[in-house]
């Protein structure tokens, strides 16, 4: 049994994994290329009870104190419906609050965090990385199985199967609540989909788009100024689109954003994170097949990558929602089946 595991990054996935492998005897190596007091990951910070269920199979309960808000409903819109949606469950959490419990379990395991190194390269023949630190230091970590857990844009991919990440850009900005309810917004004009989610006295607004040449920051202005919010500091990151899933090379474990893991329609990638941290931990401690443990998973990811596009095309939602209306059972129930049906949210 391979012993010896390195992890690249140090975000949720890789802390989570980290603490799995520590606890069940592992010598874990992980490493971080950013500095771990500077790390703030952009989010939405959703959390789905399925990735409730996650947090807690992961970590024996979920962590104390860390949620922000509750949600009981939310509110669906397109570019000519706004449908309310009751009866969810759905909770808010700052990332760095989420990303700092995890690695804290590690570290109350004896755990060390490498932080400020980026890996650069990875000898997959000799079992070697290659790391470079903020003072230009280079750094050698040896392992037996590697880890990746580098995000959106994981040049670990690039390294180790030569391929390049499939990603997309978004933008947030963190707010000052307002009140409003939790939102999603599809729309064609940016064929993607925009977020306003509290978290406490904060909230998050973001947008992303799959569509070619949009104009992200003007379209999030406009977006905020309809619900009356003046943004500033707007940051962007990728985030996957779900359409190239990579779970294993060689010796080499993908998880969470590297993997490709998250919901088109809706970008749930923390359920993903946590789900393949403990699949890929499973796989390693009792020498299954990682792959065969998140076979699931990735086929519906790969689906939900081709039905997404009904939620940004227009002339579906406006007749779809239209013609729900006429029913008995109304839009409402007809968002909800969407939800269900094309993003796994089972709330
Ligand atoms: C704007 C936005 C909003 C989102 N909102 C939600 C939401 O509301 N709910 C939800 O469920 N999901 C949401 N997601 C998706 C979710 O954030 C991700 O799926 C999740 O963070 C994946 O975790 P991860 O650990 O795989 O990646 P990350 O959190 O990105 O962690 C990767 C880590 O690897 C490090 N790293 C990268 N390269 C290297 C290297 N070469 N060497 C060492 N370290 C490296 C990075 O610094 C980082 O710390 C959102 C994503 C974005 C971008």
């Amino acid at each position: 049994m391979c012993k010896e595991i390195l992890i690249v990054g140090a975000g949720l996935v890789g802390s989570t994994c980290a603490y799995l492998l520590q606890k069940n005897g592992f010598t874990v190596t992980l490493v971080e290329e950013r500095l771990l007091e500077r790390k703030d990951k952009l989010c939405g910070g959703l959390i789905t009870p399925r990735a409730m269920k996650e947090l807690q199979t992961a970590f024996g309960a979920v962590p104390e104190g860390i949620f922000r808000d509750t949600f009981s409903s939310m509110i669906c819109q397109t570019e000519s419906f706004s449908v309310p949606v009751h009866n969810i469950q759905l909770v808010s959490v700052l990332r760095k609050d989420l990303d700092g419990f995890a690695l804290e379990k590690f570290t109350q395991l004896g755990g060390i965090c490498f932080d400020g190194i980026s890996i650069r390269d990875i000898d997959s023949r000799r079992h070697v990385a290659t790391g470079i630190g903020k003072d230009r230091t280079r750094r050698e970590f040896s392992f037996d199985a590697v880890v990746m857990a580098d995000g959106a844009l994981s040049h670990g991919r690039q390294v180790v199967a030569g391929q390049k990440p499939d990603a997309v850009l978004s933008l947030e900005a963190e707010v000052t609540a307002t009140g409003a309810p939790l939102l999603m917004k599809y729309t064609e004009e940016l064929w993607g989909y925009y977020w306003y989610i509290p978290a406490g006295n904060v909230a998050k607004i973001g947008c992303v788009s799959y569509g070619e040449g949009r104009d992200l920051e003007t379209s999030l202005s406009r977006f905020a100024s309809s619900l009356g919010i003046a943004m500033s500091r707007v940051r962007g990151a990728f985030i996957p689109t779900g359409g190239s899933v990579l779970l294993k090379h060689k010796d080499a474990y993908f998880l969470g954003d590297a993997a490709g893991l998250i919901c088109p329609p809706s970008g749930e990638g923390i359920y993903y994170a946590l789900k393949s941290a403990r699949m890929a931990a499973q796989a390693l401690a009792n020498a299954a097949n990682y792959e065969a443990l998140m076979a699931r998973d990735a086929k519906v990811v790969e689906r939900e990558y081709r039905t997404r596009q009904l939620f940004f095309n227009r002339k579906f939602m406006d007749s779809a929602l239209a013609a729900a209306e006429k029913t008995p059972y109304g839009s409402e129930r007809a968002v909800k089946f969407a939800l269900r049906h094309f993003c796994s949210f089972d709330a």
